[in-house]
């Protein structure tokens, strides 16, 4: 289906925004884009592979006023993407929940002023699944993360608070602008470019053989194309005004996964281990590992989201969940991440 109309996407230079500005680009969206950085802006318009004389960046930062209102200008739809998501749990948690929440509000307020008429934010699971106790959970759109709970990482923080002052904003000054929200599990498949996800460590260090076992960990794994298919149908579909869509294929745990690499990827899969690490063992280690740390707490735990609603009201579907880290694991090794 071809598209008109000008869309800001937020965060331009990021893993799930780079295969959306192609499919926006694709389906005939003009594209305005933001970056921190537009030194970036070559190198994108290279990853990308074509000229796309509607496709245009913009210098903004979450966390200041300063470009937002030449981003934004003359566009119809707003796709909210950027949201710090780093590898390494930060030093406060404020780090990521500021630039989070103030981010997203501020992407409204100038949203709403230009006249856009659909804002879609990318939130996450983390704003559905945490604070409801170990063991083993099934959650819907209809449930929202504990953030009076003990101990939950910054990140999961982050995603709450931002997704919530997003909606008390919309209630209190949204006006006729409609608002959705898509709330993805752990996002894999193919990469645009060396520059990744922190999501995609996972493949990437299963793959490296650095990790001895598989700890029992878990998490909902869904394909980038498959979230950026949703983001489409969120920006048109008609009465969804208000709604989130979880955006998940089946839950796996880490062994799973390392399965799935060994039988499909043979040799280029041989270090990646195929035994279960016990639960004492990564007890121990985090004694010492502050990385190991941060996974005691999922041990056994199943936090299974379900997109029963996208596939109803939307028409979605997630592809099988093997291609989905296969083309992950290819892409790693084509983009020379990792050596097997
Ligand atoms: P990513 O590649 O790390 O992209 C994050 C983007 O946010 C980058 O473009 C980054 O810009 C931008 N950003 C961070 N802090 C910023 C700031 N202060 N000002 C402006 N831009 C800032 O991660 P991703 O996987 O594509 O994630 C995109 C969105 O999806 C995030 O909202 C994330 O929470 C959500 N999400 C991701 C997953 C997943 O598994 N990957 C799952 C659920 C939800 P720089 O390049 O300049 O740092």
């Amino acid at each position: 289906m071809r598209s008109s109309g000008t869309v800001l996407v937020t965060g331009g230079s990021g893993y799930i925004a780079g295969h959306l500005i192609r499919m926006l680009l694709d389906q005939g969206w003009a594209v305005n884009a933001t970056l921190r950085d537009l030194g970036r802006e070559a190198d994108l318009r290279r990853q990308l592979g074509g000229t796309y004389a509607s496709l245009r960046f913009f210098e903004a930062d979450l966390t200041s006023d300063k470009g937002w209102r030449a981003a934004v200008d003359g566009c119809s739809h707003v796709c909210h993407v950027a949201s710090p998501l780093p590898a390494h749990a930060p030093h406060a948690a404020d780090d990521l929940i500021v630039p989070a929440r103030e981010g997203v509000l501020r992407a409204l307020r100038f949203a709403r002023a230009a006249g856009v008429t659909r804002f879609v934010q990318t939130s996450s699971v983390a704003a559905i699944a945490y604070g409801h106790g170990s063991g083993i959970h099934r959650f819907t759109e209809a449930d929202w993360t504990n953030t009076d709970a003990r101990g939950l990482p910054a990140y999961v923080l982050s995603k709450t608070l931002a997704e919530r002052a997003a909606r008390d904003w919309m209630a209190a000054e949204g006006g006729d602008m409609a608002f959705v929200s898509i709330n993805p599990a752990v996002v894999l498949g193919p990469l645009n470019s060396a520059a990744h996800s922190a999501s995609i460590e996972v493949v990437r260090l299963l793959l490296s053989g650095h990790m001895p076992g598989c700890p029992d960990i878990g998490f909902g794994v869904v394909d980038v194309r498959d979230v950026v298919d949703l983001h489409l149908r969120a920006l048109t579909a008609e009465g969804i005004d208000g709604e989130r869509f979880v955006a998940s294929g089946p839950f796996l745990k880490l062994i799973d996964v390392a399965r799935i690499l060994r039988q499909e990827l043979g040799a280029q899969a041989r270090r990646v281990p195929m035994r279960h690490l016990p639960d004492w063992m990564v007890h121990a280690a985090a004694m010492i590992s502050p990385t190991v740390r941060q996974i005691v707490g999922e041990l056994g735990n199943v936090r299974d989201c379900d997109a029963g609603h996208a596939f109803a009201r939307l028409g979605w579907s997630a592809r099988p969940v093997e291609d989905t880290i296969v083309d992950c694991a290819r892409s790693l090794i084509a983009q020379g991440l990792v050596r097997p």
